[in-house]
């Protein structure tokens, strides 16, 4: 299958959210600054993805062939175990938004304008899912990203940009030398369906993290026999 982008993503800020996650109040001095802020925002994002349907052409031990494009993670093997289609993707916030917020120079601001870039990516986020869910039927889905464990290191990164083309050119994401997207507020991954569920944090022993979204299973990380 070809590539797909979708770059038509409505985009509408919740102002009441964005105020929770910036634990502003009504009274704030800056409540109108940061009014202005999300409508600018609203108007000038422009969120993006790129994804394929992709197929998974051999296993082996700690490894996967999609595509023609080997991936080496013991986990991603054994996550795919019943799969035979995978979706490979990059979602981002967009170039447009990441222009914008250059402009900001004081910490606040920047926090501001980093919470909105999280915000529409999130949203972009959701459009995928919602839109794979509506094209594929894929129904209960998990995803892994490259970097989220050193099962799987960030390195393999290239290896999915390779599956998905020039993807600077189909939505403006770049990878830097040490494998990190710019714009920053950008995701990669596969998103493959699965039984059951599954959390990279489930496998990750790290302490405070505050990005946490399930707690360290032990049992859990054994199962997956990583060598
Ligand atoms: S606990 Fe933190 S570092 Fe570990 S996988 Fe989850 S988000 Fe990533």
């Amino acid at each position: 299958m070809n590539k797909v982008v979708l770059d038509n993503i409505p985009c509408e800020i919740d102002f009441k959210e964005l105020q929770e996650k910036l634990r502003i109040n009504e009274e704030s001095d800056c409540l109108v600054e940061i009014k202005m802020m999300a409508a600018e925002a609203q108007l000038l994002a422009r969120p993006k993805v790129v994804y394929k349907n992709a197929k998974i052409e051999a296993k082996g031990d700690n490894f996967v062939v999609i595509d023609g494009i080997k991936f080496t993670s013991r986990v991603l093997r054994v996550n795919l175990e019943e799969a035979l289609e995978v979706f490979p993707y990059v979602v981002t916030c967009g170039t447009e938004l990441e222009d914008w917020s250059k402009q900001f120079e004081d910490v606040f601001t920047i926090f501001c304008a980093d919470t909105i870039k999280e915000m529409v990516l999130r949203l972009a986020f959701q459009t995928f899912e919602a839109h794979l869910d509506k094209e594929f039927g894929l129904g209960h889905a998990v995803e892994m990203n490259p970097g989220s464990l050193s099962d799987w290191p960030i390195n393999e990164q290239i290896h999915l940009f390779e599956l998905l083309g020039n993807v600077k050119e189909l939505i403006g994401v770049q990878l830097t030398d040490s494998y990190l997207m710019l714009p920053i507020k950008s995701i990669s991954g596969i998103r493959f369906p699965k039984e059951g569920t599954f959390e990279n944090c489930q496998l990750c022993p790290r302490e405070k993290c505050p990005s946490r979204k399930a707690l360290f299973d032990k049992e859990y990380a054994e199962s997956y026999k990583i060598h």
